[in-house]
């Protein structure tokens, strides 16, 4: 595949970098002020939170953790389920801890909900949520999202960090796919 073929399957730019950048740091400094008295465990889930989790986390200007959780929120199909396996679960102990999971894209909200009664029963001190998407018109669960990025149409979205077979996670920018790489 050459380099510019990647510019061609996209069809509409929905966030762009500089976009994403400076809505990172606005969240940075209210996550700052949040947890001025308490150290802050970053909760990545993989793969898709990679790109979040490293702009975020160097965008803080605090002491945090990181540790990460792979999960399959899908069966055969392509939409959640809602049965969560964990694939690669945390190395922490989270006994005391101020978890904050950091998501890529809430859509239906199953995959969240689902994490979130997870890590709350592991005793920690608190857990919160910050997501860079979500799709309000995709849920199925209200998911109490403390910091959130942008609103997005219910569209399947790809680029940083977000996958279509694997592929467009490298994107600097969150776009809609052309129909043309579907079929
Ligand atoms: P849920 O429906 O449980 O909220 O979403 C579970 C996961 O599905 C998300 O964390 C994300 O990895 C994936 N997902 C949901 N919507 C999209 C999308 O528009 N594009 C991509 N690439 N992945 C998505
Ligand atoms: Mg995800
Ligand atoms: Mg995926």
């Amino acid at each position: 595949m050459e380099t510019s073929d990647v510019a061609n399957d996209l069809a509409d730019i929905l966030v762009t970098e500089e976009e994403i950048h400076a809505k990172l740091a606005e969240l940075s400094r209210q996550i700052e002020a949040d947890y001025a008295d308490r150290e802050i465990l970053l909760v990545g889930v993989l793969r898709g939170a990679v790109m979040v989790m490293a702009d975020l986390a160097r965008e803080l200007r605090a002491h945090v953790e990181m540790d990460w959780m792979a999960v399959s929120s899908y069966g055969s199909g392509t939409k959640s389920s809602g049965v969560v396996r964990i694939l690669k679960d945390l190395d922490s102990d989270l006994t005391g801890r101020h978890v904050l999971i950091v998501e890529d894209i809430i859509d239906s909200g199953l995959t969240l909900s689902w994490l979130l009664e997870n890590l709350r029963s592991r005793g920690a001190a608190s857990v919160e949520i910050c997501a860079l998407l979500r799709k309000p018109d995709a849920a199925k669960v209200e998911v109490p999202v403390k910091y959130i990025g942008f609103d997005i149409p219910n569209d399947f979205v790809v680029g940083y960090g977000l996958d279509y077979a694997e592929k467009y996670r490298n994107l600097r920018a969150v776009a809609v796919l052309a129909p043309h790489v579907y079929s």
